[in-house]
């Protein structure tokens, strides 16, 4: 495969961007301007450096990982890609422009993956320029750490567009499921009503963030709790994916929280924008309830 272009320089497209070139692709990253996709880039540097500084990564490999790197303006620059996989915000409008976009640009043997976290994957395939290359690539965050991706083939996905995804996965080190194109995929559908329920025992009073978090880390065994979770993945993004599964299946198990919505109307979206359950504008995250 020649190059891989990633667009969304957020906190999941910078992770697919460092995986790629580490595993020795070209990476074209773009997001909705230049300096949005600079700053993706210095992001990944800081992974790296303190990768370097723990001494589990050789300086010249992140050296050489960094140069494969090229932040761009907008999508023009992908016509050369083998692959390119769409990170940005999880709105379908959104998506929808950018596969317009992309349309006008990919190559004709070149796939186009979405990591959407929910939406149905034949669904934005209609958007995209060509179906039968279209394909969900679920990756987990944070992307270099996290050692699976969700496959997720539209009803129109071709066989050849699914081994390719297969092949780029075992060149990243990631171990592959294939889930069917069901809303939340296998594990949102699982861990969403979690998070969901959490927010919801937190809205009425069940029990402290503290608390919520500390009975399931230690009850559950889980390496972290709920609401810590859900402040790392994005409340907003947590949002929408509850969305996604309540409209997607009709079932009121799937309501989004009142408090969860509060959260994200007010802006407060988790570690992103260093406030959400947790306060993490200090050096240790502080439970704001
Ligand atoms: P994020 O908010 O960190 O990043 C999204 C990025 O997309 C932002 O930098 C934003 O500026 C950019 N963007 C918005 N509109 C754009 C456009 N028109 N063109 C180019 N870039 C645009 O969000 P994220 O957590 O990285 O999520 C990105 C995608 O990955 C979503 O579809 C989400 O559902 C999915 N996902 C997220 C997680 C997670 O744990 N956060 C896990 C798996 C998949």
């Amino acid at each position: 495969m020649q190059a891989v272009g990633v667009i969304g320089a957020g906190q999941m497209g910078a992770g697919i961007a460092q995986v790629s070139a580490q595993a020795g692709y070209r990476v074209l990253l773009t997001d909705v301007d230049k300096p949005r996709a600079e700053a993706g880039k210095a992001g990944i540097a800081r992974q790296l450096d303190r990768a370097v500084e723990k001494g589990k990564l050789d300086p010249q490999v992140r050296d050489q990982a960094l140069a494969r790197i090229e932040p761009i303006e907008g999508v023009a620059g992908m016509s050369a890609c083998g692959l390119v996989i769409e990170a940005a915000t999880e709105r379908e409008e959104i998506k929808r422009t950018i596969f317009a976009r992309v349309g006008e640009v990919l190559g004709h043997q070149a796939i186009l993956a979405s990591n959407t976290s929910s939406i149905p994957i034949t669904r934005l395939a209609q958007a995209s320029p060509d179906p039968a290359r279209f394909i969900g690539v679920h990756f987990f965050n944070p992307v270099p750490v996290m050692g699976l991706i969700e496959v997720i083939r539209g009803l129109a996905t071709a066989d050849t567009t699914v081994k390719t995804i297969e092949t780029y996965a075992a060149a990243l080190g990631k171990q592959v499921v294939h889930a069917n194109d069901a809303p939340g995929f296998i594990v949102n559908r699982v861990l969403m009503p979690m998070l969901n329920e959490a927010c919801f025992a937190l809205g009425e009073g069940v029990a402290t963030i503290r608390d919520i978090d500390l009975a399931c880390q230690l009850g559950l065994n889980h390496p972290m709790g709920p609401l810590t979770l859900a402040d790392f993945i994005g409340l907003d993004t947590c949002l929408e994916i509850t969305r996604v599964l309540f409209e997607g299946t009709g079932d009121p198990k799937f309501r989004p929280a009142p408090l969860l919505v509060k959260y994200v109307e007010a802006g407060w979206y988790g570690r992103k924008t260093k406030r959400g359950f947790y306060d993490y504008s200090g050096d240790t995250p502080v439970p704001t309830r």
